[in-house]
C-alpha cells in the first residue's frame, strides 16, 4: 500500500481511476480475491484477509481502489450462484486482475429500495435483451463483468429480478455515461451504466431466474461488513493523524 497506493493519490483522484495495470500488480501480489478458493485462481483464504486488506487500505487513506467490490462482493457472487463453468471462465480473471467485476443494483430510481429495479431482462432465444439504466456503479469504467440486476418476470417486487453477468467488451447496447463527480472518493470509478437492447447469452444467468432478490438478500451482509470494517480502519486512521498533527504543531508553537 504504501509503495504502490500512496504515491498515486493524486493522480488517481484527478483521473477519477486506478490504473489498470495497478489491477494486475494487485493480482500478482495476491491481493484479489483472497477469500476465493485456491481452484479457481484465489488466495484460499477467508474473510478476514478481505478485512485485512481493507484496513491497510484505509490506514493509508486509500479511497480509490474499489478491490472491496471486485474481491469481496462480486465475486462471491459468482462464487456462490455460478456454475462451475462459470466459476471456472470467470474468477481466475479476476484473481489475476485481468477481468474487473462490479456490480449494478442502483438505478435513478432506486436505491435502497431494491425491490424497485426496472431494469428489464427479456428472453429471446438463446439470449437476454436487457434495456434500462444504472447509476452510482463502482467500478464503473473498468468493469469487464457486471452482475446486473434485472428485472426478467412479470411479478411485482422482489420476485421478479434475476442476476446476469454482462461481459462487457465490445458488447453492443453497452453505454458508460457519465463518472461521478462526488464529494469524496474521487479516485473511483462511479459512473452511470446504459443499457438498450443489449444482449447476454442466456447461459450468464447466475441461479436460478427469479431468485435474484434472495441472492442479494444473502450477499448484502457480507458487503454491509466490508464497508464497516473500511469505515471502522478508516476513523481510526484519521485519528491517529489527527493526533501526529497536533503533537507535532504544539511542538512548533511552544
Ligand atoms: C460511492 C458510492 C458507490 C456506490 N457503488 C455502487 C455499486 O457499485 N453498485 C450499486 O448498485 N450501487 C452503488 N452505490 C449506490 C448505493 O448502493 C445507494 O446509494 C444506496 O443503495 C442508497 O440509495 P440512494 O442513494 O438511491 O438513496 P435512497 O434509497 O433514495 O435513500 C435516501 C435516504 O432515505 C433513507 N431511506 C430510504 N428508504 C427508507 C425507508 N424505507 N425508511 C427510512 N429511510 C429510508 C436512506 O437511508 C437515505 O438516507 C454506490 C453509492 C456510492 C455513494
Amino acid at each position: 500500500m504504501a509503495k504502490e497506493v500512496v504515491p498515486n493519490q493524486e493522480r488517481w483522484a484527478a483521473a477519477h481511476m486506478v490504473d489498470r495495470e495497478f489491477w494486475r500488480a494487485a493480482g500478482r501480489a495476491g491481493l484479489l480475491c483472497i477469500s476465493i478458493p485456491e481452484e479457481y485462481g484465489g488466495g484460499g483464504a477467508t474473510f478476514a484477509h478481505e478485512a485485512v486488506i481493507a484496513e491497510e487500505q484505509a490506514r493509508v487513506g486509500d479511497d480509490a481502489w474499489a478491490n472491496m467490490v471486485h474481491s469481496t462482493i462480486v465475486a462471491h457472487y459468482i462464487n456462490a450462484f455460478g456454475t462451475e463453468e462459470q466459476k471456472q471462465r470467470w474468477l481466475p480473471g479476476m484473481a489475476s486482475g485481468d477481468l474487473v467485476g462490479a456490480i449494478a443494483m442502483t438505478e435513478p430510481g432506486t436505491g435502497s429500495d431494491l425491490q424497485s429495479v426496472r431494469t428489464r431482462a427479456r428472453r429471446d432465444g438463446d439470449h437476454y435483451v436487457i434495456d434500462g439504466a444504472k447509476t452510482f456503479i463502482s467500478n464503473g469504467t473498468h468493469c469487464d463483468l457486471l452482475v446486473v440486476v434485472a428485472r426478467t418476470g412479470d411479478d411485482e417486487g422482489g420476485k421478479g429480478l434475476s442476476l446476469i453477468v454482462a461481459e462487457t467488451e465490445g458488447l453492443e447496447g453497452f453505454e458508460r455515461g457519465r463518472v461521478l463527480d462526488k464529494i469524496g472518493q474521487h479516485g473511483q470509478d462511479t459512473r452511470e451504466l446504459f443499457f438498450s437492447g443489449m444482449r447476454v447469452p442466456a447461459g450468464n444467468l447466475l441461479g436460478t431466474q427469479g431468485r435474484g432478490f434472495a441472492q442479494l438478500m444473502q450477499q448484502l451482509p457480507q458487503e454491509r461488513l466490508i464497508i464497516a470494517v473500511a469505515g471502522a480502519a478508516a476513523a481510526t486512521a484519521a485519528v491517529r493523524e489527527t493526533i501526529a498533527y497536533v503533537k507535532e504543531r504544539g511542538r512548533s508553537v511552544r
